[in-house]
């Protein structure tokens, strides 16, 4: 199959969804399950999808919004707090999907998911479209912090057998390392910040293998911006590299561009 790209769009659905369960995966990742009739439709073709989750404030009842030209439009133009989440994984027969996240203290998204309990429900918009690369590649470079790390697990899991595949993760500590299942050739590398170590340098001090690869890069924006120039350099074809702005550090809610 040959190498290509596309964005395929999804019709803008919007589900107020539920919590099935609450699980600490490791210490600072919570994965959440979440249960909707209508997630029978639900659509993510690609690893790198994202969801818009919406939380209502403590007491408050999420109002259903309807599609609009600027996106979903809330009754009486109440807009509440929306981040952006990957679908780890779904199943459109049970109607679940599970969401991995990153808890980080601080923020609407963080602070719902380290309580969240079963029976609790959030507003979950999309995903509008996914990018899909196709064909076979020679090698792919995953990279990226714990933000990242459901892409790039998914990722890693989708994967077919005998596909050469370096996955770089920053992480809290070493208790945040997780596995994962995968008929690929996985050379996984953890980089552990409690133990001084950078994602930056540590994409920086990898050999890339020979021939065409594809590189998935996503994460706090200064560390992909920096990943991003350097892969440029190593030889990555621009057509073959995907970067992403998951977080700014110092600012809530970044946006960097990407359609909801
Ligand atoms: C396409 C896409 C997919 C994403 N998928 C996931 C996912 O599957 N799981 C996941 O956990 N995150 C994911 N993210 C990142 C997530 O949307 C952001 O981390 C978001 O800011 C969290 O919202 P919040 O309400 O917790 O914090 P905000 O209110 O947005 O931010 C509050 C403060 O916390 C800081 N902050 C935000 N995130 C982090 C972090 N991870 N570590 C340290 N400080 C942080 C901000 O800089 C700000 O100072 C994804 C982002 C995008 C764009």
């Amino acid at each position: 199959m040959s190498r290509t790209t596309e964005r395929v769009r999804h019709e803008l659905r919007f589900r107020i969804a539920k919590v099935v369960s609450n699980e600490r995966l490791t210490p600072l990742m919570a994965r959440i399950t979440l249960s909707d009739p209508d997630f029978a439709t639900f659509r993510s073709d690609a690893y790198d999808d994202h969801v818009k989750l919406f939380f209502a404030k403590p007491g408050e009842t999420l109002e259903r919004p309807v599609p609009g030209p600027d996106g979903l439009a809330f009754p009486g133009g109440i807009r509440p707090e929306g981040r952006d989440y990957t679908p780890r994984s779904f199943d459109i027969q049970t109607g679940e999907v599970v969401i991995d996240f990153v808890l980080h203290g601080d923020g609407p998204a963080a602070s719902w998911a380290a309580t969240a309990k079963p029976g609790d429900t959030l507003g979950v918009g999309g995903p509008r479209g996914s990018f899909v690369v196709r064909g076979a590649y020679d090698w792919y470079l995953l990279a990226g912090d714990e933000t990242a790390l459901p892409a790039i697990g998914r990722r890693i899991e989708e994967l077919p057998a005998g596909a050469d595949v370096i996955a770089i993760i920053e992480i809290a500590d070493a208790s945040e390392k997780q596995s994962f299942a995968t008929a690929a050739n996985l050379d996984l590398r953890w980089v552990v910040r409690s133990e001084g170590g950078k994602l930056v340098e540590a994409v920086r001090e990898t050999a890339l293998p020979q021939g065409t690869g594809y590189a998935f890069v996503a994460g706090e924006a200064s560390a992909s911006a920096a990943i991003r120039e350097h892969l440029l350099g190593a030889g990555v074809n621009p057509d073959y590299l995907k970067v992403a702005n998951y977080w700014r550090r110092g600012e809530a809610d970044h946006d960097d561009g990407h359609a909801h």
